[in-house]
């Protein structure tokens, strides 16, 4: 089925052929955000009951439920929020939220309480103001992340004005955008968005967040050539869900699909105590024998790191299983497939 128009609402997915079944939606629906975007509802196949795509972004009752170590904020961007739209969690780089709203809104959004229509909405003129100033106060920034929300939900114009004042600042170096728009609304970016992605004397990283191969289509894959060809660098954003990516098959088919496309696997998230998302939740244990299981797959250059965010806002760790241990010149070393080895280096190993 064709949808021409993006679908916002319990009707809309009617309407669409995404559901039938509406009890408990309404109350979905009034507590999060729904988002779907023509070219992903066009990606959904109505014939599967476990759809992946489908599984992102059409609403679930089971959000309803919510567990007692969920929490609203579940990376802790609220306690490092200095003035409205900057969280300063490690001293050498900030998030600029401009907006908070987004083309899709995934149903296991980390900030699900902050986006969409009910959500914080988009800096005023004083605030980014405000914003930009502590930027510009701090030379400890060097890195300014633009996330959101999706940043790329801005229009070239108003990006460029940011990007402009950005270039301003002598001791910011990189700018990185954080978004799901080549993949879910790859259209938006033309040569204009891609020009205004760039500012004067700064690198520009964009990290594409995207969860399955499918993801890949012809057009999303043109929009990530043309960011690549206008010489933005490109790395990768996914988050580990169960009944979406939770096989080793689909994690390597989806980290080789960055590396065809000049995006390089970055991060691999576990998915965060974000409310009612709990369907979505994989086992710690179970994360750390597939990127293992990944490791005997696919090339190094397509190997994410395994990253959990800490609640409470104390950033990120590295949860790959460690596949080290030991110490006093003998160590214990686990290949891909669970065996171990000894290793001394000064004597060798086995
Ligand atoms: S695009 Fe990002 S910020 Fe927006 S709903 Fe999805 S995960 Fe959340």
């Amino acid at each position: 089925m064709t949808v021409q128009r993006p679908i916002k609402s319990v009707s809309d997915l009617v309407s669409a052929g995404l559901a039938t079944d509406t009890a408990g939606l309404d109350a979905v629906a009034a507590k999060y955000a729904i988002g779907i975007t023509p070219h992903m509802a066009g990606l959904i196949d109505r014939d599967d009951p476990d759809d992946p795509i489908a599984r992102q972004f059409v609403p679930d009752v089971a959000e309803l439920v919510t567990t007692p170590e969920e929490r609203a904020d579940p990376i802790g961007d609220l306690s490092h929020s200095p003035v409205e739209g900057i969280v300063h969690r490690y001293p050498d780089r900030v998030l600029l939220k401009a907006v908070h709203v987004c083309p899709v809104y995934c149903r296991f959004c980390f900030r699900r309480e902050m986006v969409g229509p009910q959500g914080l909405g988009t800096l005023t003129g004083a605030e980014l103001d405000a914003a930009i100033g502590y930027i510009a106060a701090h030379e400890e920034i060097w890195e300014v992340i633009l996330t959101g929300g999706d940043p790329l939900v801005l229009s070239p114009r108003r990006l460029r004005e940011i990007m402009a004042r950005l270039a301003e600042i002598e001791h910011v170096r990189i700018v990185r955008f954080h978004t799901r728009v080549p993949v879910v609304e790859p259209e938006r970016v033309d040569e204009d968005m891609v020009a205004a992605l760039k500012a004067s004397g700064k690198v520009t990283y964009l990290a594409v967040h995207a969860n399955h191969p499918r993801e890949f289509t012809g057009a999303a894959r043109k929009a990530m050539a043309r960011l690549a060809d206008g010489g933005i660098v490109l790395i990768s954003q996914s988050v580990l869900l169960k009944g979406v990516n939770d096989d080793v098959e689909t994690l390597a088919s989806l980290m080789k699909a960055f590396v065809e496309n000049r995006v390089k696997p970055y991060y691999l998230h576990h998915p965060d105590l974000a409310p009612g998302t709990g369907h979505f939740r994989v086992s710690i244990e179970e994360g750390q024998a597939l990127v293992r299981a990944l490791r005997g797959r696919i090339s190094g250059l397509a190997q994410p790191t395994y990253v959990l965010d800490i609640p409470g806002g104390h950033g990120k760790a590295d949860i790959g299983a460690a596949s080290i241990a030991g110490g006093d010149g003998c160590f214990t070393v686990r290949d891909w497939q669970g065996g171990e080895h000894r290793y001394t280096p000064s004597g060798g190993g086995d």
